[in-house]
Order: structure tokens, then sequence, then C-alpha cells
């Protein structure tokens, strides 16, 4: 029988206040439960808020040192058990095992830099203009921080998020994609045995209503979401009303330029990655080919070649490049998205169906597609299908595919191939991604950098890096005036 699964609120694992819970199932094989979870409402939401603000008196007051040698720790215990959680997200999420050991990876690279910035954490002192009177800056935790996660990273955004989250001192209440909720379960596991105190991590399974509920709680000033474009304006809406601090990161529709004197052997292994990793499920995935018309024939038919020959399966088995879509939803926008209706002419290279085969039978398989002669503007070439699919946009010059680069309205990623250092350095200039590549494809963002996107792919704060921690704390300003007497900034005169 199916594990019962429960949220961690108020200290301790309890079951949720709605009575309800989800079925988890493994997405290469629909017949695998891996276990029923809670599916948690508004009065769950509340119980963890107030938790975590009692946390947080605790947790605020406990030197920044302190609490980066807690992190320290959890980086040490995801070490310890990277491949046994690499194994279980694969089981939850359908991405091979080299992929999910490198989504811990993130966690455990995420951890030990939070660990550290705990001897950090550096405000400034500034000169005042006037004389012996002392001015600086200090960071200040915020309070309880409510987090919402996407299901394509089970381990590495949950960590992005909740680490510097608790370095800056903050409470943290997560509430985890109803599609990945083992691994996130595991996570809190190894945040509780590392010595994270009870009352300051509290984890709230279910979906849109328990998303909802920590977004408009009154007690959660600060939110940080990822996941699609469409949830991430509605939750933008409600914190736009209730003053909340908020950083999104949402969707895309990245690009590799691939110009005519790139290395197309390099192209060519880039662009599979970049296109099929993941099955296609990240938010940097390649999703459109911008070629040079000189090199496009020849880039096409080699891609279509190595395309058709990757290896579908469970992620988990030896042999298998390419895993199954999350849900079955995920597969049937993939194949909305290759109807004759949508497709407006382009036309597909090679895949477009599903697999045939008892391998893959009980998944939500669908086969690496690539689509031809897809047209700037189109509906294939704009919008974010999150899914295997490669639309090939063909290009006569740099400018035309610098131009076709920018007409989406996300930027979160873009890469070009070429051996022509002065467009490398243009492309960086011209692109308007918050990430570009050279030589590189559209995915590898490494933690100790900042990530994210512009346009509707953000709003401006990033993940990772060291700007991650402006986000979750507050800078304050302390004037300390020795001088004795009252001194008036901007009234007082100047005397050199
Ligand atoms: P999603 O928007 O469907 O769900 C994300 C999370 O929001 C889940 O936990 C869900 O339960 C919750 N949610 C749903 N409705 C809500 C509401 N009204 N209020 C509050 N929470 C709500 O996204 P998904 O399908 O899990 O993930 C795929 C999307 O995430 C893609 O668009 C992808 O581009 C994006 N993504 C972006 C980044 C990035 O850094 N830019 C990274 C990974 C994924």
């Amino acid at each position: 029988m199916a594990k019962t699964f429960k949220n961690f609120i108020g200290g301790k694992w309890t079951e949720p206040l709605t009575g309800r819970y989800f079925q988890n199932r493994n997405p290469a094989d629909t017949n695998d439960l891996i276990g029923r979870f809670p599916d948690s409402g508004a009065a769950d939401v509340a119980a963890a808020v107030r938790s975590a603000q009692a946390g947080f008196e605790q947790w605020s007051r406990t030197p920044a040192p302190l609490r980066g040698e807690v992190l320290r720790r959890v980086g040490d215990l995801l070490v310890a058990r990277k491949d046994e959680i690499a194994d279980a997200m694969t089981r939850e999420m359908g991405k091979v095992l080299a992929e999910t050991r490198g989504d811990v990876q993130e966690g455990i690279d995420t951890a030990y830099y939070a660990a550290t910035e705990g001897r950090r954490l550096f405000g400034r002192t500034v000169p005042s203009e006037l004389r012996r009177k002392w001015a600086m800056t200090v960071r200040r935790p915020i309070g309880v921080c409510g987090l919402i996660t996407p299901f394509n990273f089970p381990m590495a955004i949950p960590t992005w998020k909740a680490f510097p989250a608790l370095l800056c001192g903050n409470s943290v209440v997560l509430k985890p994609s109803e599609d990945v909720p083992h691994t996130a379960h595991l996570l809190v596991e190894i945040l509780l045995e590392a010595g994270v105190p009870p009352n300051v991590i509290q984890l709230v399974h279910g979906g849109e209503a328990a998303g909802k509920a920590l977004v408009e709680h009154p007690g959660v000033p600060a939110i940080s979401f990822t996941g699609s474009t469409v949830t991430g304006s509605a939750i933008g809406q409600v914190c736009g009303r209730m003053h909340k601090r908020l950083s999104l990161e949402m969707g895309g529709k990245n690009a590799i330029i691939v110009m005519d004197d790139a290395d197309l052997d390099l192209a060519v292994d880039g662009v599979l990655w970049g296109a099929f990793g993941t099955t296609g499920q990240r938010c940097t995935a390649t999703s459109r080919l911008i070629v040079h018309r000189k090199v496009h024939d020849k880039l096409v038919s080699r891609l279509v070649a190595a395309a058709g020959k990757l290896v579908l399966g469970d992620g988990r088995g030896a042999r298998t490049q390419v895993g199954p879509l999350i849900h079955a939803a995920a597969r049937e926008k993939v194949e909305y998205y290759l109807d004759p209706a949508v497709l407006q002419g382009a036309e597909v290279a090679c895949g477009g169906s599903r697999p045939r085969g008892a391998r893959t039978a009980n998944g939500y398989f669908y086969r690496p597609t690539v689509v031809v002669g897809v047209k700037p503007g189109s509906r294939l070439a704009t919008e974010e299908i999150f899914g295997p699919v490669l639309s090939v946009i063909r290009v006569g010059s740099y400018e035309h595919a610098a131009k076709v680069n920018n007409e989406v309205k996300y930027g979160l990623s873009s890469s070009i191939y070429t051996s022509d250092v002065n467009l490398a350095f243009r492309a960086m200039d011209d692109l308007q991604n918050g990430i570009t590549y050279v030589n590189a494809p559209t995915i590898g963002a490494e933690a100790h950098l900042p990530f994210g996107g512009v346009k509707q792919t953000g709003n401006g704060h990033r993940e990772g890096g060291w700007e991650v921690f402006d986000f979750y704390s507050e800078t304050k300003v302390c004037y300390v005036d020795y001088s004795g007497v009252l001194q008036r900034a901007q009234l007082d005169t100047y005397d050199v």
C-alpha cells in the first residue's frame, strides 16, 4: 500500500484540516503510485503561518553565522542522500537520473553558498556629510516568507528560495508543486535533521487553493514564486494590492541563434541538449532555433537524424535519454501546438507523435519533435509549449536573428553559436534576455550567479548568486550623531 504523507506545521507532521489527499504517480508509469499527499486549504496555511511567526521570533535573533552553519549541515546531508533523492525525484518527475542528480547538486551548491554568506551579509558604512556622525546600512530579516514552486526542478528551486530566506533570518512556509511533493518532503526532513528549528520551516502540500491562501495571508509579507506567467500575474495582482514584496520567475521562449560561421558539431550537441533535455520542460529550454539560411538545411538534417535516435523511457533506466512529460495535460498541450491548424503551414520534420511500444505505453511520453518553416510571430514561434518541441526559424542575417529573438513577450535565456568574437559581444548587447550564452545552449545556470529574466519572464528580481540575499532582507539605515549638538542635514552649511 502506498504511503500517506503529511504536512509539516507547528513543529510536527500533521494531517490536513481539509481531510483531503491527492495521489502522486510516476509519469513514466502511471500504475506506480508513489503516495498520497495532503490537499491542504486555507486553514492549514493559517496554522502554518502562525507557527512560522513564532519561529521567526527565535530565528531572526540567531546570529547569521550560526544560521549559515545549519545550512552547511543541510548541504552535507544532501551530499549523503544525493542518489536516494535523485532516484525519488526521477520517479515522481520523470527526468533522467543524471539530471535529477544535477538538480540535487544545485541544492548542495546553494546550501554551501548560503552557508558562507552567513559570515558576509554585508551592510555598508558610508561617510556622513556632517561632522562626528556615523552612517551605515544593515540587513534585517523580513518575517514569514511564502515560497511557491513549480514541478520541473523539485529540489533546486525550493532550495534557491528557502536557503537564502533562512540565511537572512526569515521563517518559511513552503508550498511545493503538487506534481512533485515527495522531493519537498525529503528536503524538509533534511532541514530538520540539520537543526533548522521546527517552527522555522513549514511544509504545506496542495495545489492552487493552498497557494492562493498563502499569497492572500496578511501574515506573509514576502512571496517568492516560480511557475507559469499566468499564475504569476494572478499572484502579482494580489501582492500589489496587499503591498507584499514579491519575486516572480515565470515562463520563457528561449532561442539558440546559429550563424553561418558556427561550429556545427558543437551547435548540434547544444541544440539537442537545450531542446530535449528535461523533455523540454525547463524554463530555459531551447524552444526556438533561429538559424542562418546558409547552414539551415545541413543543421536541420543532422538534428533530425540525432533527435530520432534519442532513447525514451523511464528516467531510471540506464539507456534512457528522454523521460516523459509531467502529466496528461502537458502532453495534450504539446499535441495542441502540433495540430495543423496551429502549425500555420510549418512542417513536422521529425517526431510529432507519441512513441509506440510497451516501454512507454503507461507514461506521458512524446517523441522529440523538430518543426521547420516556422514563421516569426506565429503561435509556435512565440508561445511557451513546455515540451520536446523545437521550432526552426530561418533567417538571412545576424540583425534579423536578433530581431526574431526579441519579438516574444518572454526574456529568460538566449544563445548564439558563432566564431566571430565581435558578433558574440554584439549579441550580449542586443539580445533582450536575463541570460545570454555564447557557444553553449540556453540551459546551464550556475548557483553562484544571479538567475532570472526580463520582460514577462520576471519582475526585476533575481534568484541565485549574491543578488537573492537582497530580496530576502530589508535594508535598514542607521545614523549615529556623536557631535553632541543638533546637526541638520541639508540645512547646516559645511565649512571645509
Ligand atoms: P504553475 O504556474 O502551474 O504552478 C506553479 C506553482 O503555483 C504550483 O505550486 C501551483 O500549485 C501553484 N499555484 C497554481 N495556481 C496558483 C495560484 N492562483 N496562487 C498561488 N499559487 C498557485 O507552473 P508549473 O506547471 O508547475 O511549472 C511550469 C512553469 O514554470 C513554466 O511556465 C516554466 O517556464 C516556469 N518556470 C520558470 C522558471 C524561471 O526561473 N523563470 C523556472 C522553472 C519553471
